[in-house]
């Protein structure tokens, strides 16, 4: 296997360089930054010996691990992305090595007093005796989803340096802009040419998920009405009391902090107000397709009921579909799955397969005709201070890139 040391090498050369998106700007990739990484990559994966390496003009970046066998077997395709999120800063990340992790507190950054517990975060405890890259406390590490890089890049190395290991034709994919929501927008299904991929863009090791929500935001707006509040009997309109009423009729209980597993939930993400006019922001997501329309039904009901209570058109909703859940362009391949389990037992892993409470790159892309699921990457905690990842977790995700290989090559077409 790879050592330990390349591959914390490896990810350090990469967290160390920010490549935060920005949900604001309307360039690809979103932020200038990302493209220091990504020109990195580019060199790095013609160093390692991947032939077709290519860039396109957003920042996606495309490889070919070719096939060295004489039979045609299925094209597959490990992707991830070289952002990270905008919810914590990504710049100056300064990576620290914890070796043979004792199970205690880790002191992330002694001046600050930050610390990285197992009373908060217990899944620390299984790593007791491994290596555990977190940060310093003060921004995010970046495992979301560079480690899912560097597993894919050290898995193509391993597979280019050991020949006596038959594999069909590999595609490799690196895209920007995955943490607002925009990495499979731009992707060249097409060009990529594979006949399925996995994201390695998972948390612990194990997990492996081809069910995700479907989503869809949505846009109430409450019209009011304005008048001097000293002559305003019978004539003025409060679209904030009215706002309220909208929102206390929804289930209360079917709310993010209420819900877990297949269970669905409408989220309200914002209020902005003023006796004029109320805007309130949702989410609505299910993992249930006729579940989903039901919620999108319940909210423009609700408007309609209101609006006929009061005689007028005071309430309108806004309903725009953002991704829907990938399990239904799976179940027909299964077998992808079933190929990506097996990979993992032959590496001695238990898989974990459970429903993504989220999206991923992988379900736009399921929907854009390449069908793929989520593999761990091995990080906990994305997207803040206290994210952390053990290598030992990314030697596990490299074996499972190596073993899906072999095993595909296995496949007739
Ligand atoms: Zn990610």
């Amino acid at each position: 296997m790879i050592s330990k040391q390349k591959i914390i090498d490896r990810f350090t050369s990469y967290v160390t360089v920010d490549t935060e998106s920005d949900p604001e700007s309307n360039t690809t990739p979103s932020t200038k930054k990302q493209w220091n990484l990504a020109n990195a990559l580019v060199e790095e994966l013609k160093e390692i010996g991947m032939e077709d390496v290519s860039i396109d003009e957003n920042a996606y970046i495309m490889a070919t691990l070719p096939s060295n066998i004489d039979r045609e077997v299925p094209v597959i395709g490990f992707i991830s992305h070289f952002d990270t999120s905008p919810d914590f800063t990504g710049a100056n990340v300064k990576p620290q090595i914890i070796e043979k992790y004792d199970g205690n507190d880790i002191l992330l950054n002694k001046e600050q007093n930050i610390v990285l517990s197992p009373k908060e975060f217990e899944d620390l405890l299984m790593y007791k005796g491994q290596t555990l890259i977190t940060t310093d406390g003060t921004t995010l590490l970046g495992a979301d989803d560079k480690a899912g890089i560097a597993e894919i890049i050290s898995a193509m190395e391993y597979l280019i340096d050991h020949p006596e290991i038959k594999h069909g034709k590999i595609r490799v994919g690196f895209t920007p802009d995955e943490e607002i929501g925009r990495g499979a927008h731009k992707f060249d299904v097409k060009k990529f040419g594979a006949d399925w991929a996995y994201t390695m863009d998972g948390s612990q090791v194990g997990e492996l998920e081809y069910e995700n929500f479907n989503a869809a935001g949505a846009v109430v707006k409450v019209q009011g009405k304005i008048v001097h509040p000293g002559y305003a009997k019978g004539k003025m309109i409060n679209s904030m009391y009215l706002a309220t009423e909208f929102l206390n009729s929804l289930p209360r209980l079917e709310t993010p902090e209420h819900t877990e597993g297949r269970e669905g939930f409408f989220h309200l993400n914002s209020i902005e107000g003023t006796v004029d006019s109320t805007k309130l922001q949702y989410i609505i997501r299910d993992h249930d397709k006729t579940h989903f329309e039901a919620r999108k039904e319940v909210m423009r009901k609700l408007a309609d009921e209101l609006n006929s209570q009061y005689e007028k058109e005071l309430f309108t909703v806004d309903i725009k579909d953002q991704y829907y859940n990938m399990r239904e362009k799976i179940e027909p391949v299964m077998h992808i799955v079933d190929i990506a389990e097996e990979a993992m037992k032959m590496a001695g892993i238990k898989p974990l397969i459970k429903p993504i409470r989220g999206g991923t790159d992988g379900s736009q892309l399921s929907y854009m005709g390449l069908p793929c699921p989520n593999i761990f990457a091995g990080g906990h905690n994305f997207h803040g201070r206290y994210e952390y990842v053990p290598v030992e977790s990314m030697q596990k995700a490299i074996e499972v890139i190596v073993n899906i290989a072999k095993l595909t090559a296995k496949k007739e077409v």
